[in-house]
């Protein structure tokens, strides 16, 4: 196990004894395509007994919260509603914080999405009436006359606003899954207009909805995930403690190539419910 100096250079056992909240990527940190790892419930149940919360996070906005919710619990992970946060949930609360006076949308998106929007209280459009912006997710359902019209909305000046940038969602089926990014780029390509704004990780917007829903301050809360360029990125631009894990995307040779390191890294969350329980106990013996 590494514990590498954080940006502040301050010591990792430190910082997690300040640590009330993990916000916690998905797949490559608490499962791995569809496997859950097996010392993930074992994880879970440690930080719930140390009174530590734990926040999903999932840039995918094709997919409703209620949608989560039954997939962890088809890998064997029982979720609230309120322990899931996606890059579609990130929007609505950056509309309500930044754009209050924007209540009419156009979604290019999957009905759920969709339903997402309308449950937070925007008015989704019909793509001939004009909306006071377009909102672009991951739609699976992508029809042609709906992205005209999508353009013609953003050249016509309404805010675009992207739910997240993945270009891709990986797959291991044989075909590429043109997520909300590239679906971005072709509107960009046709308008000349870039996105607003870009939701979802690594825009710190992400652990800002955390921190708001949790009233937490940065240095209560650790993200917890296995890439370098979103996960720790957005750690580091919210203030809030940057952990990697070794079970996913990233390596030991990509953080000693990387020019921000995490402030912490260990192997799998197996280890980290260990340096947790450290962290915490030597606080509960003072
Ligand atoms: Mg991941």
């Amino acid at each position: 196990m590494s514990e590498l100096p954080g940006k502040h250079g301050a010591s990792s056992k430190a910082n997690l004894q300040t640590i009330r909240h993990l916000a916690l990527d998905m797949d490559g940190t608490i499962y791995k395509g569809g496997t859950l790892f097996d010392f993930t419930p074992t994880f879970l149940a440690r930080l719930r007994e140390m009174g530590i919360g734990y926040t999903f996070l999932t840039n995918n906005s094709s997919r409703s919260v209620a949608d989560y919710v039954g997939h962890l619990r088809k890998m064997g992970i029982e979720a609230q509603a309120g322990e899931i946060y996606s890059s579609s949930l990130c929007t609505t609360d950056y509309l309500r914080r930044n754009l209050p006076q924007i209540h009419q949308l156009f979604v290019l998106g999957t009905p759920s999405l969709q339903r997402e929007f309308a449950e937070a209280g925007f008015e989704i459009l019909g793509p001939n009436e004009e909306p006071d912006a377009v909102v672009a997710g991951f739609d699976t359902g992508l029809a042609f006359e709906r992205l005209c019209k999508a353009a013609w909305w953003i050249k016509r000046g309404k805010p675009f606003i992207a739910t997240h940038p993945d270009r891709v969602c990986p797959t291991d089926q044989p075909t590429v899954l043109v997520d909300c990014g590239a679906v971005c780029a072709c509107l960009t390509e046709a308008t000349g207009v870039k996105p607003l704004v870009v939701l979802g990780k690594p825009d710190p917007a992400m652990l800002t909805g955390i921190l708001v829903r949790h009233s937490l301050q940065p240095s209560q809360l650790a993200m917890v995930g296995d890439r370098l360029y979103t996960d720790m990125v957005m750690a580091h631009r919210a203030g809030a403690l940057g952990i990697l894990v070794l079970t996913g995307e990233a390596t030991e040779k990509d953080v000693a190539a990387c020019s921000e390191r995490p402030d912490l890294v260990v192997p799998s969350l197996r280890e980290l419910g260990e340096l947790l329980a450290v962290a915490h106990g030597d606080k509960n013996d003072r």
